[in-house]
């Protein structure tokens, strides 16, 4: 629905809007692979806005064309601060790519879901287009691919290591995680006067320094020297050991700082900022967002990852899940930070008078939907903490994990005359709520799920247990699939209780590191014994800056540097999700045989048996129709 507001509600993003501003000159011009939405959802506007309520001058230039005379990056001129690139919210590969690498035909950060706006590696792409046009220009690099290559990693793509992104792009400064302190703070210094090549004392920002002896020794913090880029390029093992420091010192509260050897410069990565405070955080949701893309697109067809959340709540940050596949903890941390009442409630409110509201509010979730306000019960034990996850292999005793915090606030949102429903679309962690594997149940669970039961699932659940096998599931970090059973339980209690029907729907993932072939049968027989007919499924995408990513990449696990089986061909990995698809017809002879050959017959009767029928009946209808 188009809505009559004045485009000076949003950032600007056309030299005429800056001009009917009375600006000349812009502090900082702000280069996106996403179309420009101004949501709090969108990191582009986010940093914008920030970068509005410190009193710069700001513009955006989303999607540019790079490919003509690059007049996009020119429109704007010179900014006075720096360039500031973010290539959307989804690393560009991932959001081109399949996990088969076939080009994706649509992207859901474009108006229309039209493809081919941006480019592949954007990041690099804009920041070498800058370059030239702008030599003496910061440039200022963040976002999610910056974030997570911003040591030397693995591109599935390209099927090779790559270093810092610092390299490639010639940016200046890179900013990794939710940007917006270190941003608040670089404005401020640029604008004093400090040459970025000075900046160097900057929590949660990475440079390339000439010469060792550069990096700056007065910094209050440890120093870790990780194994160079050259040696990971000879030396997989040396690649492997780095990503245990990388991942325990992107997560820690007292972090040291990396240091790598890149060609003949060094990679300096600062450690990360401590979580946001509760003000900090909802002073960077309560900015004025329209909530609302830019009316440039209205022409142009709805923006699909907008249409997805446009009437969702965000109530916090970070996750302490750990998951090996995953990058949330990376970019985001695993500590949580967690909005106001007040804030969310204040944002309740602005959904529900957003002309098109009909009712329902599609998320009040977070990166996991049930981690709201939860935090370490003493602090200081939280401090000295190194571990990935907080609750594998178990849930950390320190762990507050009480869900009453989240059940008042729903009941809250749910109270509001204007809201007819307000779903947890979010991924619930499951684990959370099973009190074998719970050992910090303060009664608060229990009370949660029926509440989540009753008024919060929209039609179907959808939990990701992700595999059956224990195996697989440790190096996913991920709680054994008994607790599933557990889980699942309970939730048909609740709904037969309340006389509803709504499906839990598991997710789950093919190729993982650790699953077999025969792992992956299992998985089919165990959750067809369920009930089960498997939809929602993927195939492991090796993204930059996991876990899984590394042992995909290695075939070690970075934290004991022992082998662990990974599914690596198109063949295999295409042998693999084969499994989840055993009730399509088109699947059966090469499933029996598959299992065949591993001497699994007990597997053909127990996931084929009702299918040999079916099959039979298809090839006599097919010869029936044949002859007439
Ligand atoms: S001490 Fe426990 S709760 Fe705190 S960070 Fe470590 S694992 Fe998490």
């Amino acid at each position: 629905m188009q809505v009559n507001r004045p485009p000076s509600d949003w950032l600007p993003i056309t030299r005429k809007e800056v001009l009917a501003r009375g600006w000349d000159e812009l502090d900082v011009v702000i280069i996106s692979g996403d179309a420009y939405v101004d949501h709090p959802a969108f990191g582009s506007a986010v940093i914008g806005r920030i970068i509005e309520s410190e009193g710069f001058k700001v513009a955006i230039v989303p999607q540019p064309n790079w490919q003509d005379d690059l007049r996009d990056f020119k429109k704007m001129g010179k900014p006075r601060l720096f360039f500031g690139i973010s290539s959307g919210c989804m690393d560009p590969m991932v959001n081109h790519y399949t996990a088969n690498k076939r080009k994706r035909s649509t992207d859901a950060y474009t108006p229309g879901g039209e493809a081919g706006f941006r480019p592949d590696y954007a990041t690099t792409v804009y920041s070498k287009i800058l370059k030239e046009l702008y030599p003496d220009v910061p440039i200022v690099i963040g976002g999610i691919e910056a974030s997570l290559r911003r040591v030397t990693h693995y591109d599935y793509w390209s099927n090779k290591l790559f270093p810092t992104i610092l390299k490639d792009s010639g940016a200046d400064l890179l900013v990794y995680g939710m940007g917006e302190i270190p941003l608040r703070h670089l404005l401020h210094l640029m604008n004093d006067g400090h040459p970025i090549e000075t900046i160097r004392h900057l929590r949660q920002t990475a440079f390339l320094q000439p010469g060792e002896e550069e990096i700056a020794a007065d910094v209050p913090w440890e120093t870790i020297h990780l194994h160079s880029h050259g040696r990971c390029l000879r030396n997989k093992r040396s690649f492997a050991s780095n990503f245990k420091h990388i991942e325990q010192q992107s997560n820690k509260v007292q972090a040291d700082r990396l240091v790598q050897k890149v060609g003949d410069k060094f990679l300096v990565i600062n450690p990360p900022n401590p979580p946001m405070t509760e003000n900090e955080i909802d002073g960077s949701f309560d900015l004025p967002y329209t909530r609302m893309p830019h009316p440039k697109y209205n022409k142009r067809g709805s923006i699909p990852a907008y249409e997805m959340i446009r009437f969702s709540i965000n109530m916090h940050r970070g996750c302490f899940g750990g998951c090996s596949f995953c990058t949330i903890s990376a970019h985001q941390g695993k500590f949580i930070a967690s909005r106001s009442e007040e804030s969310i409630l204040k944002e309740v409110e602005k959904v529900t008078q957003m002309p098109d509201f009909k009712g329902y509010i599609s998320d009040l979730g977070g990166p996991s939907g049930n981690m709201y306000k939860m935090k370490g019960k003493v602090q200081e034990i939280c401090d000295r903490c190194v571990a990935p996850s907080c609750i594998h292999p178990v849930v950390c005793n320190n762990l507050d994990t009480s869900h009453k915090q989240m059940t008042d606030l729903y009941r809250k949102v749910d109270k509001h005359p204007k809201v007819k429903k307000a779903f947890v679309g979010s991924g619930i962690r499951y684990d959370l709520l099973v009190d074998d594997y719970n050992k910090n149940n303060d009664g608060s669970l229990d009370e949660y799920m029926e509440q989540v039961v009753c008024r919060h699932v929209s039609g179907r659940l959808k939990v990701a247990p992700e595999h059956t096998s224990d195996a697989t599931l440790k190096v996913m970090r991920k709680p054994s699939f008994k607790h599933f059973h557990k889980f699942k339980e309970k939730y048909e209690h609740y709904n037969k209780k309340h006389g509803l029907n709504q499906p839990l729907i598991p997710y789950f993932i093919s190729s993982h590191p650790g699953s077999t072939d025969e792992e992956m049968a299992n998985l089919a027989a165990e959750t067809k014994d369920m009930g089960f007919r498997l939809e929602q499924v993927q195939g492991f995408t090796p993204t930059p800056m996991t876990v899984a990513t590394v042992i995909y990449y290695t075939g070690l696990h970075p934290y004991t540097l022992r082998p662990v089986y990974t599914a690596r061909s198109k063949k295999e990995r295409e042998n693999q999700h084969l499994f989840f698809f055993w009730y399509k017809r088109d699947n059966y002879h090469k499933i029996r045989d598959k299992l065949t050959s591993m001497g699994r017959e007990d597997l053909v009767e127990k996931l084929l048996h009702d299918r040999k029928k079916a099959v039979k009946r298809d090839i006599i209808k097919g010869r029936k129709r044949r002859k007439r």
